[in-house]
């Protein structure tokens, strides 16, 4: 085991982001040398080089989600992905009397802060509430579903408590409707199986740099039997297929394919492996440690997050305890502001609860040794707060309202 330092902590927050795996780095390097050519350039090799690259990755994009390959529009990330399906989706059928928007009030801030934008265009929303599990309710789905209904967007897999929506069911609903079924799959894709023609999903985001791939490269999935129309967000060059003017990064979107590759060939096994290692982490800290809860649904997650409430212990003051950890305490996206989760509120959480949360994302380079080396920080670190807490619950003489 190596030594580790505070400058390289262990790394256990992967669903804010992975490291790049290095067989993808290995697949895109020729591209960001040799191979530099723009690949909407059609009369010269370097153009037939660098779109080879870009169309044979974007077979493998298709593939691992059971797509057609011109089904997939390269993006920057999953928050273009997003914005594009979501706002290119209900603006385009505005024109068809369609104004109506549901999402659920845990979907990942660049999903909510689309709709409300929408609304503020004119567009009626509808934030549907979870389940105490971070669950859809379907009836409850089924009953705000109605004839103007644009769109319905609803995330694979939650970036916080990794919970899985039944898709296949939600995808059912929208198509009797006649709603188009837009899904945040950046947590998802790469991790649990997708099938677009399975969950009858229109539109559907992805994100390299959640599975493993480089960050500035994502892609939309859109349906071409039914089709499914959009409105793009860019005017310019017409690239993809009109959907998304603009230079594509040819060694950006192959490191996109490798990463698709590997996930689709890898993912059982690992599913399983991190299903191992995150029981391990649970059931010690479980037994250990009193006054810890899981947040959201035990069985219907992915197998590599794990979000735990420590009763009585303050979450940032618990990872300012292990430097020696990588995690993070609600969504990254948020955490520069001290506010409680929306999603584990959303979960019926108390603002303190929330607040005594952290999330441990497990990832495909997360060994054994080092969740046992986590395991024994935080056993450690949630015993000293607590001990610390009750003597200053013993002598509370000042105030410590600045911590709040
Ligand atoms: C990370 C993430 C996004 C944003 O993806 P980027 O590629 O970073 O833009 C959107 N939705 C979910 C669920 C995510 O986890």
């Amino acid at each position: 085991m190596q030594e580790r330092s505070e400058e390289t902590p262990i790394y256990l927050d992967n669903q804010a982001t992975t490291p790049l795996d290095p067989r993808v780095l290995e697949a895109m390097m020729p591209y960001l040398t040799g191979h530099f050519g723009n690949p909407h350039s059609v009369h010269h090799a370097y153009g037939w080089k660098a779109v080879a690259g870009v169309e044979a990755a974007r077979a493998e994009v298709a593939e691992l989600i059971a797509a057609e390959s011109r089904e997939v529009v390269f993006t920057s990330g999953a928050t273009e992905s997003n914005n594009l399906a979501i706002k290119g989706a209900a603006r385009f059928l505005r024109r068809k009397g369609k104004t109506h928007v549901v999402t659920l009030a845990t979907e990942h801030k660049c999903v909510l802060e689309c709709c409300r934008r929408l609304e503020r265009e004119g567009f009626r929303l509808t934030v549907l509430p979870v389940e105490p599990s971070g669950l859809v309710d379907l009836q409850r789905l089924n009953e705000a579903i109605c004839e103007d209904t644009a769109l319905v967007s609803v995330m694979a897999v939650n970036n916080e408590i990794g919970v899985i929506q039944p898709l296949a069911e939600i995808g059912a609903l929208c198509r009797e409707a006649g709603a188009v079924f837009h899904c945040d799959a950046a947590q998802a894709v790469g991790k649990i199986p997708i099938d677009v023609e399975a969950m009858k999903i229109d539109l559907l985001s992805i994100s390299g740099h959640k599975v493993y791939g480089p960050k500035g490269v994502g892609a939309l999935y859109v349906r071409r039997r039914p089709r499914v129309r959009l409105e793009p967000l860019f005017d310019g060059g017409g690239q993809e297929r009109g959907l998304r003017s603009g230079t594509l990064a040819p060694a950006l979107c192959v490191g996109l394919g490798k990463a698709c590759v590997l996930a689709g060939r890898e993912m059982a096994e690992e599913a399983e492996r991190l299903l191992a290692l995150r029981g391990r982490f649970r059931e010690r800290i479980m037994a250990a440690l009193e006054g810890v809860s899981l947040n959201g649904d035990p069985e219907q997650r992915v197998a590599g997050n794990l979000n735990l409430a420590f009763e009585g212990v303050d979450g940032e003051a618990l990872i300012d305890a292990m430097p020696k950890l990588a995690v993070s305490s609600g969504s990254a996206c948020s955490s520069a502001a001290v506010e409680p989760s929306y999603v584990l509120r959303a979960l019926g959480l108390s603002d303190e609860a929330a607040h005594s949360s952290i999330r441990i994302g497990l990832g495909r380079f997360t060994t054994e040794a080092e969740v046992d080396l986590a395991i024994e920080d935080v056993t450690t670190a949630v015993t000293a707060l607590r001990r610390d807490g009750a003597k200053a619950e013993a002598g509370r003489a000042t105030a410590v309202g600045a911590a709040e």
